[in-house]
């Protein structure tokens, strides 16, 4: 282990090439690319000229970096690695950055695990517009006559009223066909002008990219301009907001604006879905994010192309890349549609955490939106993680390993191999191809690495191969990535885990007994109310995703290997309409995640020279 430096170390002794040098290896045209600095840029949508399909991928940071060097540095294949956009709270909170380890990352390191290009600060704006947008609105509405509200609301200007463009989406969804605001009766006028938000409805919060807990629940209004109009609120982290899943799931500037417009922030007292198209925000918010759907281009330690695009968490959000970034890379990798003897290149677009949650995300919500299927999944495996799910000691950041992770221990290590089996198992029932990657670490004995290849062949991969890409770079993930292009050649068999037209408790029942291994799921009476509204309100056929710990196939961080004979607690499902999920909370899972004692930013800091030191 000590051979090797500190992955910032690492990165910041390597030189990037310039972005504009990358570019044109790829084969992107100079007005394609828009820099940010010497070292990012964001790609120009234009590069699509929509086109369909044909990507694998499913693994971690290190090993999608390490395997994409192999396939293009090492073995001269167009290559593209798909990754998201780290969040700020784990950086400075328990995990460190995310471009990867080792030798292979993404570079330069500390802008990537930082800002990139601001999309996560665009999508904080937009989503921050939109409640400040609808607690204005409820305050106006509660302080004011319909007619005055309407007068403000369609304003006489230069003697003459008329109504924004967007306000004829809500007459058209009221039934009120007419054209000149003067010819409104007065019922319409109260329909139109009053959203009468049902406050105990909202479900809109406010977000922030940082791990905060105390604002997981706060009370907001409480200055004496607000007029007593208070209520309780909450913030999530930016990561798990509506806005981040349309900027991933989005596959167009149009498909962006219209999923944005169509999200739900509360109901109305008469039932009725309020929308940020409702609350005429729809245009801003665009505006807000329309540089943050340029996918971003960075580079891997070995020059080979990484987009990094959307930064959905994996538990509490869809934990996938944005679906433009797959499509631009599947373009540029010269990758047609049709039989696989077109393929030229390789797409490795990762899934966040285990393969009961980036990768069943990945199947069930983003391959239904983009048209996608892929040819194999990269199931990640790592003696410790396997050792842990066997029965070996919690593992406490900052503290020394216990010896059953640092010697050989093929006793535990066999036990936890049962938990691998089962996202073998699970992936199969998607129809896809399975290559295990077991990440090579230095304390690691040959018999060990032996045997999660047995276990894993003997469990149904078609694949199992030891990779040394942390320690060699793409050169230590040459074998992988000769198994992923010997897998990828033959033909595979994708399915949906669910039908969308399954009542949604149904569906919710699929996931916890099919993917978790659960006898069944327990609503409460929260969940259950707001399913029979999301139903009655034509919502009931979107797909789930589930916001659950990421320690566990349960809802309980406690219960590793492969649990049996428990229930899965639905606290409660919200509705993400924009986007296209719903969304529900499963046991004690918080969608703003807090510090511990000892937070990563301890470390983080510049050096004389001004260069960032401590990321890891
Ligand atoms: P994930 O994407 O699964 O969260 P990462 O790829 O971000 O994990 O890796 C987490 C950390 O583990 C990084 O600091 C990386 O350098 C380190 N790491 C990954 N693989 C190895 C390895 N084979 N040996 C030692 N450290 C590793």
């Amino acid at each position: 282990l000590e051979k090797v430096p500190s992955d910032i170390e690492i990165a910041m002794a390597q030189t990037p090439k310039p972005i504009t040098q990358l570019a044109q290896e790829i084969g992107l045209l100079p007005d394609e690319l828009e820099s940010y600095g010497k070292y990012k840029a964001k790609v120009e949508l234009s590069v699509l000229d929509l086109l369909p399909p044909h990507l694998f991928g499913e693994g971690k940071s290190t090993t999608t970096i390490g395997l994409a060097q192999a396939l293009g540095a090492e073995l001269g294949r167009p290559a593209f690695a798909c990754v998201r956009q780290p969040s700020q709270g784990p950086t400075f909170g328990i995990k460190g950055g995310a471009a990867g380890g080792g030798y292979s990352q993404v570079i330069p390191m500390d802008e990537f695990n930082l800002h990139v290009t601001g999309d996560i600060h665009a999508v904080t704006a937009a989503n921050n517009l939109l409640a400040a947008a609808l607690d204005a609105r409820m305050f106006h509405e509660a302080t004011q006559s319909d007619k005055a509200l309407y007068s403000r609301l369609v304003p006489t200007k230069k003697g003459k009223r008329e109504f924004a463009p967007l306000m004829f989406k809500r007459l058209h969804k009221l039934g009120i066909d007419k054209t000149n605001p003067n010819d409104l009766t007065p019922e319409e006028i109260t329909k139109f002008a009053r959203l009468d938000v049902d406050p105990e409805t909202i479900t809109w919060n406010r977000v922030l990219d940082t791990n905060d807990r105390f604002l997981r629940k706060i009370t907001i209004g409480r200055n004496p301009t607000e007029q007593g109009h208070e209520r309780e609120a909450g913030f999530d982290i930016a990561v798990a907001s509506e806005c981040m899943a349309v900027l991933a799931l989005a596959t167009s500037l149009e498909d962006m604006k219209n999923r944005l417009g169509a999200m739900v922030v509360a109901t109305s007292k008469q039932g009725d879905a309020i929308t940020a198209d409702d609350i005429g925000v729809t245009g801003a918010l665009t505006v807000l994010m329309k540089d943050a759907i340029k996918p971003n281009i960075m580079q891997t330690l070995q020059g080979t192309p990484v987009f990094v695009h959307a930064g959905p968490f994996a538990n509490i959000a869809h934990g996938n890349s944005s679906i433009l970034a797959d499509r631009v890379a599947l373009k540029l990798a010269g990758t047609e549609e049709g039989d696989s003897s077109d393929r030229v290149g390789y797409v490795l677009t990762e899934g966040g955490f285990g393969a009961d949650m980036g990768m069943e995300k990945f199947c069930n919500i983003k391959c239904r939106v983009s048209g996608l299927r892929p040819d194999a999944t990269v199931i990640v495996a790592t003696t410790r993680a396997l050792k842990m799910h066997g029965g070996g000691p919690d593992v406490t950041p900052g503290k020394a390993l216990h010896e059953t992770y640092t010697k050989e221990d093929l006793v535990t290590l066999k036990e936890g191999c049962k938990n691998l089996v089962k996202h073998i198992t699970n992936s199969r029932k998607f129809g896809i191809k399975v290559i295990v990657a077991i990440n090579q670490f230095a304390t690691d004995s040959p018999a060990e690495l032996a045997l999660i290849r047995d276990e894993a062949l003997a469990g149904g991969a078609d694949a199992a191969v030891v990779s040394n890409h942390w320690a060699e770079g793409g050169k230590g993930a040459r074998a992988l990535a000769e198994a992923v292009i010997a897998t990828c050649e033959g033909s595979s068999d994708f399915k949906f885990l669910y039908d969308l037209d399954l009542p949604i408790e149904q569906k919710i029942s699929i996931i916890s007994k099919e993917i978790y291994g659960a006898d069944g799921i327990e609503l409460s009476d929260q969940a259950q109310q707001q399913i029979a509204t999301y139903t009655r309100q034509g919502y009931g056929n979107l797909p789930i995703c589930m916001a659950k710990t990421q320690y566990s196939f349960s809802h309980d961080p406690k219960l590793k290997g492969v649990p049996s004979g428990f229930t899965i607690p639905i606290r409660s499902v919200r509705l993400s309409a924009g986007a296209g999920f719903l969304y529900p909370i499963l046991g004690d899972m918080q969608t703003m995640p807090g510090l511990g004692t000892r937070p990563g930013f301890w470390e983080v800091g510049v050096d004389e020279a001004g260069r960032v030191v401590g990321l890891f």
